[in-house]
């Protein structure tokens, strides 16, 4: 039984919201505000977030990338502005998924599940550390190091690192990295991309001119190999 956090002010909402996840086998905490929404996620982390983006005490973005500070607890953000800009932004600032108000009880189990279902197979993927040459990548830890020595990376950093090195010598397309590190499958820049890989490569010493572990594939995306 998954333990969810229902964050939402609308209390008509609210209330529907738990009597249709709790029916369906979840056990259902919730607030109507995004600071105890922090407090809670501190206090007794719940496997995945449901967070309502208009909230009376906290904008939903600044709620979201608070959120993301302190916990990698999954979310889905549940939103009324129905905007892909405003869709990117909210996946880009660390939401699984979202849905756009109105929607029924069944469509936001689906999305619950399925993210879930996905936290779930990260979690396996994670528990052995990836070895690429000198580089080891702790999924777990989020801790990287190269020979040794410990590398200070954001947690985009690491997730871009991470996936690449998980697949080390197949080239993967920017679009896979907006869609798999990012999860912006319809938005996104392949500029996001090239910024983060430019900050990586100065992370491990190298550069674009002398690639080591970085390689890029003009027009097809990126690969990691060890160097030889
Ligand atoms: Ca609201």
């Amino acid at each position: 039984m998954a333990q969810l956090l229902l964050v939402e002010d609308d209390a008509a909402i609210r209330g529907a919201l738990i009597r249709a996840l709790t029916e369906r086998g979840h056990a259902v905490s919730s607030t109507p505000t995004a600071m105890e929404a922090l407090q809670l996620v501190l206090d007794s982390p719940p496997d995945l977030v449901i967070l309502d983006l208009g909230l009376p005490d906290l904008d939903g973005y600044e709620a979201l990338r608070m959120l993301r500070a302190i916990s990698k607890v999954p979310v889905v953000v549940a939103t009324a502005r129905d905007d892909e800009a405003d869709i990117v932004r909210v996946l880009d600032a660390g939401a699984d998924d979202y849905l756009v108000k109105p929607f029924g009880v069944g469509q936001i189990e689906a999305r619950v599940r399925a993210v879930l279902r996905r936290a779930a197979a990260d979690e396996d993927r994670r528990s052995e550390p990836v070895v690429v040459g000198g580089l080891r990548l702790d999924g777990e830890a989020h801790e990287a190091a190269l020979d040794g020595r410990r590398l200070d990376l954001s947690r985009r950093e690491f997730d871009l690192l991470y996936y690449l090195a998980v697949r080390a010598g197949q080239v993967v397309t920017k679009r896979e990295l907006l869609t798999q590190v990012w999860r912006m499958p319809y938005g996104g820049a392949d500029k996001t991309v090239d910024v983060h890989v430019s900050w990586l490569r100065r992370k491990l010493g190298e550069s674009a001119q002398q690639p080591r572990y970085l390689h890029t594939i003009r027009g097809v995306g990126m690969k990691l190999s060890a160097p030889s």
